[in-house]
Order: structure tokens, then sequence, then C-alpha cells
């Protein structure tokens, strides 16, 4: 199998993972990214031992290490922490994964910048604007078919190409997408010393949530990185594309994820920036302090409205030439920030798969097979735990196991 050559639809966090990893094994891949660039989608990433790990197997050194040095400074307190709007601590939990330790544990990322770092070294094999549309597979190879009429040829083809996934309607088309209904907005604002100074303390643990008690909530997380983004970039990847980010806090608002028993938001698709920022100050009305300077000192131009939407759970399905990855088979509600760390977690085991394949330790679709069999066992618990509407509740504890 020495020309054995993977198809990626999707560069997103988990298809760029996936291709670093084969390329660290020696395995030659193409990925097929449908935006015309690394565009800025959502800020910040909770991140745990689970993607974190999966990023150190498939990332060469350098990269690694520029991941760390830019993910956010180790919180006092790496732990979830729900507020009410006083400010007052309601209850802490830790975040889900495996253990999680050391001087530098897994924390937050800036979003575009850990793409940036997945991207870096791939310029050969990364073509942006290529959109995916359909496959043709037999038993031995599978035909990628693109937007602008041409096609590529593989051994296998991955679809990580996010909950919308043109490959998962083809290869799985029974599975659903489901919309809660829960609407919100996104937003972040500068961090600087006299709003870190008038912020209650624990909206500096590893991730905070203010709730309000009537079915809203908002989540807030800092993101301060260990070492400013351009120096680290300079010191270990002298050229790579990755941007400058000021440290900030990320600040939403929408409905509480256990809140189907909730009232409905509007659908704030429409509204304009400055009237999301209307409604979220409203939100804070009455707040402590700290909170109303956070919200009054939020940029406008960066408020999003968002929509929380995930996937039914797949039934087992055979093995073939096309397998997913990622939200592609498995989005989730971000209940427990779970799942882009799921994406990697699932990149790194589709690499060792690849490899026993190409190796000729395994036959491929038994490599497939396990790969696919052990993402049920150990993703698909943190999916239904996450769309669990107990999820929101501290003495909640989601049952994991396969
Ligand atoms: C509000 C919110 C907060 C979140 N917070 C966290 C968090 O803190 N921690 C965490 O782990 N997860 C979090 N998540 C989940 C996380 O964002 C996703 O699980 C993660 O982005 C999935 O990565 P992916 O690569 O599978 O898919 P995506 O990131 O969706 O990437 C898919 C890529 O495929 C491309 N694409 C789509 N269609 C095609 C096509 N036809 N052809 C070619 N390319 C295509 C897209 O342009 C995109 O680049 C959050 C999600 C939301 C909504």
């Amino acid at each position: 199998m020495s020309s054995f050559h993977v198809l990626i639809a999707g560069g997103g966090i988990g298809g760029l993972c996936l291709a670093q990893g084969l390329k660290r094994a020696g395995i030659s891949c193409a990925v097929y990214e449908a935006a015309a660039e690394i565009v800025h989608s959502g800020y910040r990433l909770h991140m745990n031992a689970l993607g974190g790990e999966a990023l150190r197997a498939c990332l060469p050194d350098n990269l690694y290490e520029l991941y760390l040095q830019t993910s956010r400074r180790t919180p006092e307190r790496e732990m979830s922490v729900m507020l009410d709007i006083h400010g007052g601590e309601i209850w802490t939990r830790p975040h889900i994964g495996p253990p999680n330790e050391g001087p530098r544990p897994h924390t937050a990322v800036n979003r575009r910048t850990l793409r940036q770092i997945l991207a870096t070294g791939l310029d050969d094999v990364l073509h942006f604007g290529q959109t995916a549309v359909e496959y043709e597979a037999d038993d031995d190879e599978v035909r990628l078919l693109l937007d602008d009429g041409s096609s590529a040829v593989g051994d296998v083809l991955v679809g990580a190409d996010g909950i919308h996934s043109v490959i998962r309607s083809q290869l799985l088309p029974e599975v659903d997408v489901i919309d809660t209904g829960m609407r919100g907005m996104w937003s972040i604002a500068p961090l600087t010393d006299d709003l870190a100074e008038v912020m209650p303390a624990a909206l500096f643990d590893g991730f905070a949530i203010v709730t309000r008690g009537d079915g809203t909530i908002s989540a807030i997380g800092v993101y301060d990185p260990r070492r400013p983004i351009a120096e680290a970039v300079a010191d270990l990847a002298p050229g790579a594309e990755i941007g400058h980010v000021d440290p900030y806090v990320m600040v939403t608002y929408g409905s509480d994820l256990g809140a189907e028993r909730g009232p409905a938001l509007p659908d704030f698709a429409n509204d304009s920036p400055a009237e999301l920022h209307d409604a979220i100050r409203r939100a804070m009305q009455g707040a402590h302090p700290g909170l109303v300077e956070l919200v009054e000192r939020i940029d406008e131009s960066t408020i999003s409205p968002s929509a929380i939407r995930y996937l039914e759970v797949a039934d087992p399905w055979p093995p073939s030439r096309v397998t997913l990855l990622g939200d592609a088979i498995h989005a989730m509600p971000p209940s427990f920030g779970a799942g882009a760390n799921s994406a990697l977690r699932d990149a790194a085991c589709l690499v060792r798969s690849l490899e026993d394949a190409v190796h000729g330790r395994k036959p491929l679709l038994e490599a497939i097979s396990e790969y696919e069999g052990q993402m049920r066992a150990e993703v698909f618990p943190i999916m239904r735990a996450s769309a669990d509407p107990d999820a929101v509740h501290s003495d909640h504890v989601p049952d994991l196991a396969g």
C-alpha cells in the first residue's frame, strides 16, 4: 500500500488534525475545504486532555509546543463554576475528560489560532475553496466529486465536513440534525487590567456560567495566552501565518442548555449587532457591577447570533472506504465543551488505524471498523450526555461508559 492516499472533506479542527497526523505518519492525504481561508468562526475553545493529547500525537513537536504556549494561562481553579447574577457561587464541578494535570495542563485556545496552527506546513495538501458534493465508492477506491466539476481519487474518504456533512448525508441518510430551537449570541470584550479588577474572581476560573434563574445563561471564558502569540510564533514556527490576538473575555447569552423547560428566546439571526448588544445589556440589568461593565465593554463587531443544533446518535453501520470524523458524525450541544476535543480524538485514533492498514498489520476495512467502534464506545456517550437536559445540574454525573 505504498501509494495509499486519504481524501479528507473539510478542513476544520478535526480534518486538519487528521492531515497533520497522517503527514507525521508518512501517509499521503489531501484536504478539500469549502471556505476560501481559515475564517473567524467562534472564539474561545475549552480544551481537555482528550483533545490536547490527540494534538500531541498528531502535530510536529514545534507546533504542539506552539499550541501549549498560545493556550490560555493555567487558571487558579480548573473548574466549571456556576454563578448567580450577583457574582455569588452556586456550584463548581470538574471538567469532564481524562486526568488533565501537570505544569501546563490543557486549558483553552483561541479557535482561529488553533486552526492556523493546525494548517501550518500543510500548504501542499490543503485546498481551500473546494466544496465536496458527493462520492462514488467501490471495492478498490473512492472518488470525491467537487463543486467545480473536478474530482479526486483515493483509498479512503473521511467526511470531516461538520454537522451538515454531505458525506454523512450520503453514507447515513437516516441520521437527522436536531434543532433544539435554542438561540443565543456570542461575543468578546477586550480583557484590560481595569476590567479584570472589577470582574468577579470566579470568572477567571476554568469556565463560568452565569444563570439568571429564568432559563437563560451567559457562559463566560477568559482567553489570555501563556505567551504573546507573535513572540511564540517567531520562536517556534517563524513565518507561519498565525494572527495576533489580544487577551479577551468571551461572553455568550442564550437559552440554558437544560432549558427545553426555559423560555424560548427570539431568533436573533436578523438583529443588528447594536440590537444584540442591547439584548444582553437588558439581561444583565441589576447584575454584579463587574458583569455589567463586562457586557458594556463587548466589542459590537464581534457579536454574532448562534443556534444550538446536534445530531441524532447513529446506529452502528458497516465499515467501508468512507468514514466520518468529528461533528460530521457526533455534533453535540456545547454542554461540556467536548465537541472539538472529540474531533481531535477521532483524528488521532484514525491515524493509528490507517497506519495499521498501510503497514499491513490489519486489512483496511478491519482497521476502519476498529476506529468506528472505538468512536462509538468513547465519544457517543459524551454526545448523549451533552444532549441530556440534566447536564446543567452540578450533581449530574454523566454516564460516559461505552
Ligand atoms: C457555541 C459553541 C461553543 C463550543 N465550545 C466548544 C468548546 O469549548 N470545546 C470543544 O471541544 N468544542 C466546542 N464546541 C464544538 C466545536 O465547535 C465542534 O465540535 C468542532 O468545531 C468540530 O470540529 P469539526 O472539524 O468536526 O467540524 P467543523 O469545525 O464544523 O469543521 C468542518 C469544516 O468543513 C468545512 N465544510 C463543510 N462542508 C463542506 C463541504 N461540503 N466540502 C468541503 N468542506 C466543507 C467547513 O467549512 C469547516 O471548515 C462548541 C460549539 C458551539 C456551537
